[in-house]
């Protein structure tokens, strides 16, 4: 059997792409002479395997979905509080080239739009940093997200820079307030090279997924940034990616997403997928309308919302069996261990009637157990020990830390159950 993935995406480029509608970006020279009938859509898995439908291998400047990568990597290098100290979280509702500071504070409203983006690139790599060694940093950072090594457009990042009145207006504006340090122009010029990398939609899927994954590449297995890092982008994204349409775009989507004013979107649709499309002619918002078409198709017939609620259907105890001859209770365990899984378990140990017996869990088939499960597990086996009883424990694929139940006792290893 052939997968019918790349039949569907096909059959999306055929509905989406034939529309005519909206403007190619002219306030950027180069934008405007690019072929305005191309479409592309890509979506890449968490395993890393890629579907592609259309011109997937031509490239386009990345544009403003450089942004959440380089807020990324700024996080990474100075961590969270560092950088939420020069840019704030608050969607601003305005056009991605607003000035909108926070009239209070001087500070940015958030990093994607651009006021917030040129602060952000000046945050990348070390405190001091020379231009040249950010711009460094920053070509590595985007080259691991996609996974292979991306190359800046030069023509395009000319012809931005020659136009960028308005972004060096704002450039200004942060360094006058203290925002940032150094030269406004050497950020400005940072900033429209970090948006001048040439990308193809698989590049922007496989970018998507990496923040999907929390933070691996999943093509190259490499770890680009750390979980808490990927939440804060995906929050952002979430709430400010999509400029003044993010709250009609959280809406009817669902998907944390960044625009670019090239014509592409990427979307990052946690434990999910990544996606990228790419068709350039623009709404008035700045974001493709075929591209935008595109992604609510696929949101509403692959039901990607983010909030649709899928209550897990698998009881987090399969079974409980009381072995007569030995006096052993065993806990069979399954499917992913998180704080409501944790919670049914630990309802359930709590019914075990009083009296000393042995009570085991076998953790065999569950396939993950997160921070807050861990805890809540490791607190039950403690408690059972401190009521008298013996505690068993088969954990084949350690999911658990060795459980320390007071006093360095630890649990009695047990088989897992068949
Ligand atoms: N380089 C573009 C600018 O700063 C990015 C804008 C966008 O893609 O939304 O104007």
């Amino acid at each position: 059997m052939k997968t019918p993935v790349p039949d569907y995406l096909l059959e999306i480029r055929d509905a989406c792409s034939d529309g005519g509608e909206g403007r190619l970006a002219d306030y950027i020279p180069e934008l405007a002479a690019v072929d305005p009938d191309r479409f592309a859509v890509a979506a890449c898995m968490i395993d890393g395997v890629v579907y592609t439908a259309g011109d997937a291998d031509a490239e386009f400047t990345i544009q403003s979905m450089s942004k959440p990568f380089v807020y990324a990597l700024a996080l990474r290098d100075r961590g969270i509080e560092a950088v939420l100290e020069k840019v704030e979280v608050e969607p601003s509702g305005d056009a991605f080239n607003q000035i909108s500071l926070n009239r209070g504070t001087g500070r940015p409203r958030n990093p994607m739009i651009n006021i917030g983006a040129i602060a952000t690139h000046t945050l990348v790599g070390p405190p001091g940093a020379s231009e040249d060694e950010r711009n460094t940093v920053i070509a590595d950072g985007l080259s691991a997200f996609a996974g292979r090594r991306l190359e800046v457009d030069g023509a395009v990042c000319e012809s931005e820079l020659r136009t960028a009145f308005r972004n060096r207006a704002m450039a200004n504006l942060v360094r006058a307030g203290g925002i940032i340090d150094g030269d406004p122009d050497e950020a400005l010029r940072g900033y429209t090279r970090q948006c001048a990398y040439r990308v193809t939609v698989r590049d922007l899927a496989v970018m998507a997924v990496t923040l999907a994954t929390g933070g691996v590449n999943p093509v190259t297995r490499e770890r680009v940034v750390s979980a808490p890092v990927v939440r804060q982008v995906l929050a952002v994204m979430t709430t400010c990616g999509m400029y003044d349409a993010a709250g009609d775009w959280m809406s009817t989507v669902g998907i944390p997403a960044k625009s670019g004013v090239s014509g592409g979107i990427l979307g990052a649709l946690p434990g999910q997928v990544g996606l990228g499309v790419f068709s350039p002619r623009l709404d008035e918002h700045g974001h493709s309308v075929e591209g935008v078409r595109a992604f609510e198709r696929l949101s509403r017939e692959l039901e990607l919302h983010l909030m649709n609620t899928t209550v897990t259907e698998v009881e987090a105890v399969r079974s409980v069996r009381f072995d007569e001859i030995s006096g052993r209770r065993t806990f069979r365990l399954q499917g992913p261990m998180t704080f409501a899984s944790a919670e049914q378990v630990l309802r359930r140990l709590a019914e075990i009637p009083e009296g000393p017996e042995e009570v085991t869990l076998d953790l065999s088939r569950v396939s993950s157990v997160n921070a807050s499960a861990r805890r809540m597990l490791l607190e039950a086996m403690r408690r059972l020990a401190d009521d008298g009883h013996t505690v068993g424990l088969a954990d084949p694929s350690r999911r658990l830390p060795e459980p320390d139940l007071g006093d360095g006792t630890r649990p009695v290893t047990r088989r897992a159950a068949r």
